[in-house]
């Protein structure tokens, strides 16, 4: 089978019969529970932070996001606060007893990120950085992996092969969006590969709708394809002000819209799991 083919070199994130990996952060389990992960793009100031943190909290967020270490296009652009960031993002973590999800770019780093985060986020750009990945793969931690801008499923499995090897056997997948042809959206969503992943690997796979499409308008709707192609949860950026945002504010929700966000997926989700329940019934 075609399939089989090109993920041969796999011997660990390979689905072997119907095992699926469940991995716990905080109270919930990706594998297990729908897991919704929202915050800022930046961790701009405590301010912001703390005041985002408590909104997505009360709209229902499971995980709380926000990158201290900002991998920009150009390098004039907002970098992120380092280590202050950190500091701030776990402050906000405790504050509203959320578990926290950062971006590590650099192996030097890997051990202070560490220190403050929950969960451990190789961003796209990175994604075939394999000095990192053996490092994050060293770490105790919980490894958030997003998809490689240009990556296909057989790289982006042997990027978190590159992780089980050293030992750490929790990684999630992120898909995020792939370049295409197409400029309206930021990124093409590739749903069918969610789809795929599902049979080819026993990792959990989230969904990515803000980098993706980098349009606010999109993100629902795609949250809910999401849900529906199977996918364990979805990431996206929330800031009290998303015109004020210094990163990513075309893709940035409202505390409103984040809440109406989550009450929709959650409904979503419920559906689609009484559907699935009942084919198994049937079947
Ligand atoms: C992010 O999640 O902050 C980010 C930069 O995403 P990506 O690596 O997918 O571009
Ligand atoms: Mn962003």
């Amino acid at each position: 089978m075609l399939w089989g083919k090109c993920m041969k070199n796999l011997r660990l994130a390979n689905r072997k019969k119907n095992e699926c990996t469940l991995i716990s952060v905080g109270d919930c389990t990706f594998g297990l529970d729908f897991i919704v992960i929202a915050g800022p793009c930046s961790i701009e100031s405590k301010k912001q932070m703390i005041r985002t943190a408590k909104e997505v909290k009360h709209a229902g967020a499971n995980i709380l996001r926000g990158g201290a270490y900002k991998p920009r296009t150009s390098p004039y652009s907002f970098q992120g606060l380092g280590e202050k960031g950190l500091e701030i993002l776990y402050e906000a973590g405790q504050v509203t007893n959320l578990p926290v999800v950062t971006e590590v770019m650099d192996p030097r780093d890997v051990t202070v990120v560490a220190q403050y985060s929950d969960i451990l986020q190789i961003g796209a750009r990175n994604m075939q950085n394999f000095s990192l990945l053996k490092e994050v793969g060293r770490q105790d931690k919980p490894i958030l992996l997003k998809r490689g801008l240009t990556a296909t499923l057989s790289e982006f499995l042997n990027s978190a092969e590159y992780i089980l090897l050293e030992g750490n056997s929790q990684v999630i997948l992120c898909e995020r969006g792939i370049r295409t042809f197409e400029t309206y959206t930021r990124n093409t969503l590739d749903l069918a590969a969610v789809a795929a992943l599902k049979e080819l690997t026993h990792l959990p796979i989230i969904v990515d709708p803000a980098h993706s499409t980098g349009i606010v308008k999109l993100i629902k709707p795609m949250s809910i394809a999401s849900v529906a192609v199977g996918a364990d949860g979805i990431i996206v950026e929330v800031h009290f002000n998303p015109k004020e945002a210094l990163c990513d504010k075309t893709q940035t929700l409202t505390p409103e819209q984040f809440n109406d966000l989550n009450v929709s997926v959650r409904k979503f989700n419920d559906y689609f799991k009484k559907q699935k329940e009942r084919m198994v019934e049937i079947a």
